[in-house]
């Protein structure tokens, strides 16, 4: 995971009329800044960028929320896919809070994604996903990408390999709620997200099925 206070010093440096500003074309108006909003169909600007709120509003359809947020939603992309994309942008060296991980955890992770690589060929829905979406056979292959099945599936295969539920969670790969403990990633095509030095840290991940998970 990206740590905390990485985020918040990136955050820091932002200027969300910069980052909006790099996508779509703001005019300035007083204090503002004004678009066409980029998420309805509009012919006169409602979409305000505020730099002292450092926040992005749309009078039209209520869209609202800061630099990152803009990205997630503009891109399509996860909170810390969005940030790791920003940071690139402001040439700014993000730190990892699991850089400690050990080998034992990492090797999880590596198990794991070896499960949700075999989950995704046995799960014809998310590779036909992939493959409509212009992704080659060859790319799901080099890049790793796998599919995380159902909550229950993926603690089966979890206790298959000797990880303790806890363990799981304190990694990320569980979580606990209200209902009991269950996976972060549910139905989502996955992608790992590899360290510096080429070992997988996080995965990231897309619905096929609008799963909150
Ligand atoms: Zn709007």
């Amino acid at each position: 995971m990206i740590a905390q206070d990485s985020i918040d010093a990136l955050k820091a440096r932002l200027d969300v009329v910069d980052v909006v500003g790099s996508y779509i074309e703001l005019k300035k108006a007083g204090a503002n800044y004004k678009a066409n909003c980029p998420f309805h169909g509009e012919k006169t600007a409602s979409f305000v960028v505020s730099p002292t709120k450092q926040i992005y509003h749309c009078f039209g359809c209520g869209v609202t929320g800061d630099a990152i947020k803009f990205l997630m939603d503009y891109e399509n992309i996860s909170y810390p896919e969005a940030v790791e994309k920003i940071a690139s942008l402001y040439n700014f060296k993000l730190e990892y809070s699991n850089k400690n991980y050990n080998y034992e955890e990492i090797n999880v992770l590596e198990k794991l994604n070896q499960f949700y690589i075999q989950e995704l060929i046995k799960e014809k829905k998310a590779y036909n996903y992939l493959l409509d979406r212009g992704i080659q056979t060859n790319s799901i292959e080099k890049f790793g990408l796998g599919f995380a099945p159902s909550t229950a599936k993926q603690i089966k295969f979890l206790e298959e390999i000797n990880v303790p539920l806890e363990k799981a969670i304190e990694l990320g790969v569980l979580a606990k709620g209200e209902n009991g403990v269950y996976a972060r990633l549910i139905d989502r095509i996955t992608f790992p997200i590899f360290s510096a030095n080429n070992r997988i840290i996080a995965y990231g991940g897309r619905t096929i099925s609008n799963h909150p998970a």
